[in-house]
């Protein structure tokens, strides 16, 4: 078998790639939301990957993967890798999990990271009123996760919460107030110009916060878990931005509340750097568990987390780290210096959601619940063949047996949605 052609859409905001092969077979993959600008990256692929046998992965991701980069500039490389699983597991007739490896689980756990009420302000009540609606969210899920600290509004809506200038009004990434401006956004072309806007920044809130910022973010923490009790966990998305000291004493204040791991506090989206010897000062000076690598690209740049035992909870995304596979061999890496893994997938969509159950299934016991991504714009549920309904049943998916990744881009029921330039995606 050769692959024939790699193309690239952008369906709703959600860059999907799709790779054929002369044997009529085509696999899909998809980069997380909001990377419009990823298209002409993934097509720099192509001329390096045609004619090679898309069921040799390996071989096959040797000739690109050295050009790739964190996040974002390994999601085109991540897709590919993805697509080239869901081929091989249909020529082979298996599910993808069967080729890495065959299942270790017949169900995943996921944790809430993408279904999550608009929050009004960013006071204790805010927090425990969305922690209200989560608990009682369809999914049933046992493990919520909440932005707070540089991760949230708190840094807008708390007077001097910290030592600093604001560089982001919206005191959240660019990624996710993206991924919220446009998710009612106009299928087709009008995708890109929803884009725009005046927080167009990656610039980060970052420095050493207040007496009053921390005691807010405390207070806020233990509003949630009011709400919580010991029914659900709470996992905390924290920065990137703060300074050790603020993270040491953050996290032995919340040692009693047994928060299930502090993410990204001091470096993390769109970082393109560790800090490892920073992320193990903070880990060795608390018991609360510390997480962070979302943005992380390959197994060997998690070398010095893992090896300086800098943290607890490791968090690749397969849309970042360089695929599935890679995906796996972090988790197995990270098993043997007793790190757990709770990969990364908020913006994943759903093909994303697919490999992510695809390689959650697989992995070693260190496994908790990989992040929930849901379909946005809603129209994507619509497009989608192949995924179980409903998708979650009490905090977990069943792990489903179709050939490849297991899902379908319906061919008339996507076209309406794809860009004017990319009218020929199925061809
Ligand atoms: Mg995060």
């Amino acid at each position: 078998m050769k692959i024939t052609d790699l193309k690239c859409t952008v369906l709703g905001n959600n860059p999907v790639i799709r790779i054929s092969t002369d044997a009529g077979i085509c696999g899909l993959g998809q980069a997380e939301i909001a990377k419009y600008y990823l298209k002409p990256h993934v097509l720099f692929y192509r001329d390096f990957i045609l004619g090679e046998d898309p069921t040799d992965v390996e071989r096959v991701m040797l000739k690109i993967r050295r050009v790739g980069a964190f996040k974002p500039w390994g999601s085109a490389v991540s897709a590919i890798e993805m697509a080239l699983w869901d081929i091989a597991g249909k020529a082979a007739g298996l599910p993808v999990y069967k080729l890495l490896g065959g299942k270790v689980r017949d169900r995943v756990r996921i944790y809430n990271g993408a279904v999550r009420p608009p929050m009004n302000g960013a006071s204790p009540q805010d927090f425990a009123d969305a922690m209200t609606k989560m608990k009682a969210a369809k999914e049933g899920f046992s493990i919520i996760k909440q932005g707070i600290a540089f991760h949230s509004k708190m840094v807008t809506a708390v007077p001097d919460f910290f030592y600093g200038e604001i560089a982001n009004e919206q005191g959240i990434s660019f990624h996710s107030q993206r991924a919220n401006a446009v998710s009612d956004s106009n299928p087709g072309d009008g995708v890109k110009e929803s884009w725009g806007g005046s927080h167009r920044s990656y610039d980060l809130n970052r420095g050493l916060m207040t007496e009053r910022g921390l005691k807010h973010v405390i207070a806020c923490v233990e509003a949630m878990k009011d709400v919580l009790g010991d029914e659900v966990g709470l996992a905390l998305d924290c920065g990137p931005g703060m300074v050790v000291p603020d993270a040491i004493r953050l996290a032995k204040a919340l040692e009693p509340l047994n928060i299930m791991w502090l993410e990204d506090m001091i470096t993390g989206d769109y970082m393109p750097y560790v800090q490892a010897d920073l992320y193990r000062e903070v880990t060795r000076s608390t018991s609360t568990p510390i997480h962070t690598g979302e943005q992380i690209y390959l197994a060997q740049n998690f070398k010095d987390l893992f090896e300086k035992q800098a943290i607890n909870v490791v968090g690749p995304d397969p849309c970042d780290v360089g695929g599935i596979a890679e995906l796996k061999r972090v988790a197995e890496y990270a098993d043997l210096h007793g790190i757990l893994i709770a990969p990364h997938g908020v913006g994943d969509g759903l093909i994303g959601l697919a490999a992510l159950v695809h390689v959650s299934a697989t992995l070693p016991k260190n496994y908790i619940a990989f992040e929930y991504p849901v379909g946005n714009p809603e129209w994507w549920y619509d497009i989608v063949d192949g995924l179980p309904e409903p998708i979650v049943k009490d905090g977990f998916i069943d792990v489903w047996d179709t050939p490849g990744l297991g899902v379908e881009l319906n061919v008339e029921k996507s076209k309406p949605y794809l860009p004017e330039e990319d009218k020929d995606f199925f061809d």
